[in-house]
């Protein structure tokens, strides 16, 4: 197999990686009810085709489902949110739950084993400077996000729900998505974001880094713009997203720490002018393109009809492309 074939091969299990299809012709018997069924599941009982009696495999697995690592395991969402972010990430908001293991467990957990390894296997770091805020609310936050880090970062991302929300509510794929939806997005970028930040403790702080383009690709391939169209969308939500993080604590700390300066309070009015503002105006640039594409799709119609039928086909795979190196950048 030539190298271009692997990643077309690559391209095609990113967009779908999910097989459910089964032998028509192959008849089962459950060990379970004593029925014979066709398909992967008894249909009586539930039961998976293929369990005979206990063996040590069952032994093995069954120790390991207490860590969720069985079918639908944590490990093979990793591995998918890893290498398919953003289609894997579509699948689940789009009602397939099967394919991924309950991605707030999935935080949760994470969260724990990074606590412990950290725990395990960090030295101390006596250089590290502890700062503290004037608010003592703000300095609990900051323990809590330090002690459950799975919360901590979803606490942090949440910030990114309402920016997502506004600024791809015109994308290509997954057109506007609930803000449902959005929590669940969310939820598997704080799993990328905790992942990233193990990367930076361990080894270095340049890891972080990794965050923006963890947005950046997942984004791609959820919401399915072009290289250019998804740089821009996805920095003014980061930074809309970070405004509005940096807006909330302020707010904290201005109600915590009681009169103060009246700089400070014209920053945060600063903040939350620039974040409402970044975010609506990529909201608003969105909307114009996509208005501006349908008149020129009606203008196309008009002026000849016979068109349509030919291109009302191409037009709307283009759009659900599996591949979005195809698709044409709608931003001119
Ligand atoms: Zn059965």
């Amino acid at each position: 197999m030539t190298l271009k074939e692997r990643y077309k091969r690559f391209k095609a299990w990113q967009v779908n990686a999910f097989d459910w299809s089964y032998d028509e012709n192959e008849h089962h018997y459950c060990v379970n009810c004593e029925n014979e069924f066709v398909g992967n599941h008894c249909p009586h009982c539930s039961q998976k085709a293929g369990v005979g009696k206990i063996s040590w495999k069952s032994v093995l697995q069954s120790s390991a489902e207490v860590w969720g690592m069985h079918n639908r395991s944590l490990l093979y969402s990793l591995w998918q949110l890893i290498w398919r972010p953003g289609h894997f990430i579509s699948d689940y908001i789009n009602g397939k739950r099967q394919v991924s293991f309950p991605p707030v467990k999935m935080l949760v957990i994470l969260g724990i084993i990074s606590v412990v390894v950290d725990y395990l296997f960090k030295a101390p770091d006596i250089t590290e400077e502890v700062i503290k805020e004037d608010s003592p609310l703000l300095n609990q936050y900051f323990d809590w996000v330090e002690a459950s880090p799975g919360w901590g970062w979803l606490s942090i991302v949440c910030f990114f729900i309402i920016p997502t929300w506004c600024i791809f509510r015109y994308a290509p794929r997954n057109t506007k998505h609930s803000l449902p939806q959005g929590f669940f997005i969310q939820v598997f970028m704080s799993i990328q974001v905790l992942i990233v930040d193990d990367l930076a403790d361990f080894f270095s702080s340049y890891f972080y880094i990794m965050v923006p383009l963890c947005y950046l690709y997942a984004y791609r391939q959820l919401f399915g713009y072009g290289f250019w169209g998804n740089l821009w969308r996805g920095i003014l939500m980061l930074v809309s997203g970070s405004l509005f993080a940096i807006l909330a604590l302020s707010i904290i700390e201005l109600l915590t720490t009681g009169p103060t300066h009246a700089i400070r309070i014209f920053h945060t009015v600063c903040c939350a002018l620039l974040a409402v503002g970044s975010m609506l105006l990529g909201m608003f640039i969105s909307k114009s393109l996509v208005r501006r594409k349908e008149k020129k799709r009606k203008a196309q119609e008009v002026n000849n009809p016979s068109s349509l039928i030919q291109s009302s086909e191409p037009s709307e795979n283009s759009e659900l492309s599996d591949n979005p190196d195809d698709e044409p950048d709608d931003d001119e």
